[in-house]
């Protein structure tokens, strides 16, 4: 006995606990079917003096040849039924469950689809279950969606699935002048597919919503009169750097980072489910990259400036100088002295909640380093108390830098 089955005369999820008046009773020449073994179900208790609340029953008259995929899917179809109900409590949005792309041979595997309509705005709304079905099924329900509702957005909120979150670790970064932390995962086949379809993949997180954008990692190449070694107080290799993909993840990106925006903030004005807010936050990180990128830059060429300052020889007496300039010798490797950074002028100097060792890992894993304008001069704030550790050779680093991906190890070393 199922609660939901496929009307295929409309091609509408028929959902029991919504009201049945209407929908006719009994065979109604074969117009149910079940999802799980696509047999043609029964539509019965519906008349009014019924003493059992309406149900579906198999036409052989047995149970379910597959009860567990029954039971599956009038789960996953309860779920979207329920978001189904929240989109249609939005003002003036009209909200309705389809079945679209099926084919009895070879079922979908995928709850109905949500067709939300706002004024001249139609969204087409997935909610699956967490496993997705195949790239070739996903591909027929995107078809299926563009040949009925042509042009309109394809929207899937997935389920967090816990074989995908937590494998990466989080990326520290920096907008709206706060520090925070995003998770990032590695898309799968099924995710990419969406997305090159021009889709849009997003995950339901209770009230939340994670957007992606991509994230490509790179090392900055060393020019000319620049030195990336051994940065004072860093304690990873500066050149590590990524660059964002948006508002959607570019296919080449290596992973991909997550804007948790709440849910109600999608619909706040009108019902088309556009996550403007992530699109916000994903402009500000751009925007600091970009000065992110700048600063390493010119901290590089700065340190390579201080490294190969000339430095005067011992002092003499003004009776000792000789008629010509005495050569300049340049400073041994043993004798320089690392400086600390040149912080930007509204950056905090460094202290015991913001010391300068994570500032300085809070940046090689992604965050802004709140670089100071191109212009404006880079004050130097006073050395650490305690001096930091010392920073291995940068090739042994270079090796260390996915370690960052992995989170354990990334708490470990920096908290
Ligand atoms: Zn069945």
């Amino acid at each position: 006995m199922g609660k939901s089955a496929w009307d295929t005369v409309t091609d509408h999820a028929v959902w029991l606990d919504d009201d049945v008046t209407g929908l006719p009773a009994g065979l109604a020449g074969d117009r149910y079917v079940c999802r799980a073994c696509w047999e043609t179900v029964i539509l019965k208790g519906t008349k009014v003096d019924a003493k059992v609340a309406p149900y579906f029953s198999h036409k052989s008259g047995s149970d379910c040849a597959d009860p567990e995929r029954e039971a599956q899917i009038d789960e996953d179809t309860e779920v979207v039924i329920r978001l189904r109900d929240t989109i249609r409590a939005l003002p003036g949005v009209t909200a309705t469950t389809e079945i679209l792309g099926e084919d009895g041979k070879d079922p979908l595997g995928l709850p109905p689809i949500i067709i939300a309509c706002c004024g001249g705005t139609t969204v087409a709304i997935e909610r699956p279950g967490v496993t997705l079905p195949g790239p070739d099924i996903l591909r027929r329900r995107i078809r299926a969606v563009r040949e009925r509702h042509g042009g309109v957005e394809h929207v899937w909120f997935l389920k967090k699935d816990p074989n995908q979150f937590g494998k990466l670790g989080t990326l520290k970064v920096r907008h709206g002048g706060q520090d925070d932390v995003h998770h990032t995962l590695a898309p799968n086949e099924q995710q990419e597919v969406i997305l090159a379809s021009g889709g849009n993949v997003y995950w339901l997180d209770g009230k939340l919503v994670l957007i992606p954008y991509g994230v490509r990692w790179f090392q900055h190449p060393v020019k000319k009169d620049q030195d990336w070694n051994a940065w004072p107080r860093w304690r990873s290799d500066p050149r590590n750097d990524w660059r964002i993909s948006k508002p959607r993840p570019s296919a080449d990106a290596d992973c991909w980072g997550l804007v948790p925006i709440e849910l109600s903030s999608m619909t706040k004005t009108q019902a088309v489910f556009r996550p403007s807010k992530a699109h916000r936050v994903m402009d500000e990180l751009y925007a600091a990259q970009e000065q992110r990128h700048r600063w390493r830059n010119r901290r590089a060429h700065e340190l390579y400036a201080e490294r190969h300052q000339p430095v005067p020889g011992p002092p003499v007496r003004a009776d000792e100088l000789p008629e010509q300039s005495i050569p300049l010798v340049p400073v041994q490797e043993t004798e320089r002295r690392p400086t600390p950074p040149a912080l930007p002028p509204n950056s905090p100097t460094p202290s015991a909640s913001e010391p300068g060792p994570s500032h300085a890992q809070a940046t090689d894993a992604g965050s802004v380093a709140s670089p100071s304008p191109e212009s404006a001069p880079a004050p130097i704030p006073p050395q650490p108390q305690h001096p930091p550790r010392a920073v291995p050779a940068q090739r042994k680093l270079r090796r260390r830098w996915p370690a960052i991906f992995l989170p354990g190890r990334s708490r470990r070393r920096y908290r």
